[in-house]
């Protein structure tokens, strides 16, 4: 299994983190040199800008997270990246809960899934 995050649609919102049984995610700065650290292809590595639709979307909700945010507190902050992508067991828990709609897993047949917020 490979997972890895679209980092300039990631709002830092931690539901990743928070839902995987089995710790794939973590949660790194967007200013430190670890926030690429999954197989993320080069179009979706961090750059320093996050996609316009998804700042439109999520820069005034109120529900508690700190979106784009540089670090994180604890509790949402900063960039996910799927450091465990490996031990991914595909429960789907990520998919449905990434407010950025920014996760993707192939598993070892090449088959694609990717978020949808629910
Ligand atoms: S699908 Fe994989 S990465 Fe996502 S929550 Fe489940 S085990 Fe974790
Ligand atoms: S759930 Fe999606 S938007 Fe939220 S921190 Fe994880 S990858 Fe980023």
């Amino acid at each position: 299994m490979d997972v890895w995050v679209e980092k300039e649609k990631c709002t830092g919102c931690q539901h990743c983190k928070d839902v995987c049984p089995v710790a794939v995610f973590e949660m790194k700065e967007r200013s430190g040199a670890d926030a690429n650290a999954d197989n993320a292809p080069e179009e979706h590595k961090w750059k320093g800008t996050t996609n316009a639709d998804v700042v439109a979307k999520w820069k005034d909700v109120n529900d508690g997270h700190k979106h784009f945010a540089d670090q994180n507190d604890g509790t949402s902050g900063g960039l996910s990246v799927a450091t465990a992508g490996s031990a991914c067991i595909l429960c789907q828990a990520c998919l449905i809960e990434c407010e950025g709609e920014c996760i993707v897993i192939h598993d070892d047949a090449g088959t694609e899934y990717r978020s949808i917020y629910k």
